[in-house]
């Protein structure tokens, strides 16, 4: 297809749809084609959404009560699901996910939208029994104006993560996809629109993160931003929040360990290992990135894994394969990167390069990796690697196990195995993370369930009721009582 006629997606403000003069090309990662063209939008675009956000709050939807709220969520979320096939092709089209994965995430942010379209009734704030003559409680309000910056991995996903709670609790939005992947944010903003949300509630500036992220981050007319995506990223956004002095989630990168006991299930554990370190491709924050192995099960585990890792099938999102490829060939060439290192300091059990076969070379494919014996001393230890690459480090005591896990400077999850619930209630109080599970191993793990690093994985939460809680803040009003005079 000529660059002329490839579909062009505009920037979404004011519930209309708004060109810019430039144009940003969406590659398919399965063979490296343009698929279709966004709006490049910039300081321009972002002041106009930022406007268009703050009319309509400040002239409707802090007016419209909850129930209304709740039912116009309500209809997001059905949007969503009759739309599902059409948004999961999109979203494998855009990031190279299998389209079972990508049905998923449409399944998972029709979820977002019903879930605080029912916690938003219940939300509410507290009476406080300070003196007799006084009657006090606390309101819990919207912030105003939110700024939402989101990575390409799930797109889908964490934009309804992070709008539907904000929305649902009175605030109007400025939402910043990522320049690899921003088809279904877009979608997103028609379907809203199509559930008769009003104009304005939702705004989407596609462009990169330097022009459009780097503006919405800086400007003074947002009351709340939340980004997801690297750490180094987010360190800039904190600095422009803290110019303007507003609150900031930070959701980041992780390096999250699986620790494997001696009485570990193997049969329930393998399978499980496999998809939290080849789901996306390892592109996921919480991939269980590290085994951490006992020694007395060490090598029977690792056979058994690469048994697997072997065995997967790998290629285009749309075939449903177990693995597509990474994002761009800028993600393969730094995943690239981290296995010629790791082939030099490590024992490359399995994987360890571009995988071969047809199409193979016009994608971003890398084949899904073990590599064995990774100490603390290695890159591959300690920095997110976000691709299939599993690095496997033997323990003997779970003192040292807790030692390894805590090394990286990350805190996002950890994955506990074992039979023995002391030592799994022990290691789940002693891990410096946001999210732990025993015996299970979803990354983020649900809906409900709130989700938020430690460390340098991040700041506050989201997900949950929590993440209701964050997208208000709390007003306090005293008034004094008495007999009437
Ligand atoms: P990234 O930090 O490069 O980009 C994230 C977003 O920030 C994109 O929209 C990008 O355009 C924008 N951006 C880039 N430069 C900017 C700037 N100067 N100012 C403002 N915005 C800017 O991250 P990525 O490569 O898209 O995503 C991968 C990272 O995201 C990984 O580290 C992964 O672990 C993390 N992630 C975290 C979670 C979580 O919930 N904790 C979820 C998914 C991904």
């Amino acid at each position: 297809m000529s660059e002329t006629e490839l579909p062009r997606h505009a920037a979404v403000i004011a519930g209309k749809s708004v060109a810019t003069g430039d144009w940003i090309d969406v590659i398919d990662p399965s063979n490296a084609r343009p698929v279709a063209r966004v709006a490049r939008c910039g300081s321009t675009e972002v002041h106009a959404a930022v406007e268009a956000a703050r009319h309509t709050h400040e002239t409707v939807w802090r007016f419209t009560e909850p129930p209304e709220r709740s039912r116009l969520c309500r209809r997001i979320a059905d949007a969503l699901r009759e739309e599902r096939e059409q948004l999961a092709r999109l979203e494998t089209l855009d990031t190279g996910k299998p389209i079972s994965q990508a049905r998923t995430d449409a399944d998972v942010a029709a979820r977002y939208f019903e879930f605080y379209a029912n916690a938003l009734e219940a939300l509410g704030g507290e009476t406080i029994q300070q003196r007799p003559d006084r009657l006090a409680f606390t309101l819990r309000e919207p912030y105003g104006v939110c700024a939402h910056i989101i990575p390409w991995n799930y797109p889908l996903q964490i934009a309804a993560r992070t709008l539907a709670p904000a929305i649902a609790a009175g605030n109007c939005c400025v939402l910043k996809p990522a320049e690899d992947a921003p088809l279904t944010s877009l979608l997103l903003a028609a379907l809203a629109e199509r559930a008769s949300l009003p104009a304005g509630v939702l705004n989407v500036v596609p462009g990169y993160g330097e022009e459009a992220g780097a503006a919405l981050a800086a400007h003074p007319g947002i009351d709340r931003i939340s980004f997801t995506g690297s750490r180094k990223v987010g360190e800039l956004v904190m600095g422009a929040a803290a110019r303007t002095i507003v609150p900031v989630t930070l959701e980041l990168g992780g390096k999250s360990a699986q620790l494997v006991l001696p009485d570990f299930d193997a049969e329930r554990a393998v399978p499980q290992l496999v998809d939290a370190i080849t789901e996306h491709a390892g592109q996921n924050c919480s991939a269980g990135s590290r085994l951490l192995v006992h020694r007395s099960v060490h090598d029977h585990l690792v056979a058994a894994l690469a048994e697997r890792f072997a065995a997967l099938r790998i290629g285009p999102g749309a075939d449903d394969p177990d693995m597509g490829p990474l994002i761009s060939a800028r993600q393969r060439a730094r995943v690239l990167g981290y296995l010629a290192e790791g082939a030099r300091d490590a024992e490359v059990v399995v994987g360890g390069g571009v995988p071969e076969g047809a199409g193979r070379a016009e994608g971003f494919y890398v084949e899904p990796t073990i590599l064995d014996g990774v100490t603390p001393q290695h890159r591959a230890f300690n920095e997110e690697i976000f691709g299939p690459v599993l690095c496997v480090t033997p323990f003997d005591t779970l003192d040292e196990a807790v030692v390894l896990a805590e090394h990286t400077t990350y805190g996002l999850a950890a994955g506990i195995w074992t039979s023995d619930v002391t030592a799994a209630h022990w290691l789940a109080q002693r891990l410096r993370v946001g999210q732990v599970f025993v015996n299970d191993y979803s990354a983020a793990g649900g809906v409900e369930l709130p989700f938020g690093g430690y460390r340098r994985s991040g700041i506050g939460v989201e997900k949950g009721l929590e993440g209701l809680r964050e997208y208000t803040r709390c007003k306090t009003v005293a008034m004094r009582s008495g007999p009437p005079a």
